[in-house]
């Protein structure tokens, strides 16, 4: 598999780092080359708890289909 090199400084270490974009509340995650941190992508910064609030819903919905079809059956 090929190395990811740096485009600035031809490292090939890479790292995770926070950071707050001018005007938003919420932090971003974005992988930096470790050696001089010029960006090399973003990262979702949550998806484990957009997912959890997926489940929630998708779980709330489930049950009132089941009343739905109880109802329907009554
Ligand atoms: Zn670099």
């Amino acid at each position: 598999m090929a190395v990811s090199t740096c485009i600035k400084c031809a490292g090939h270490s890479f790292e995770i780092a926070l950071f707050t974009p001018i005007g938003e509340s919420r932090k971003l995650s974005i992988v930096q080359c470790s050696s001089c941190g010029t960006p090399i992508g973003t990262m979702d910064p949550a998806p484990g708890l957009q997912l959890q609030a997926l489940k929630i819903q998708v779980a709330a919905i489930d049950e009132r289909l089941s009343r739905i079809a109880q109802a329907l059956q009554d």
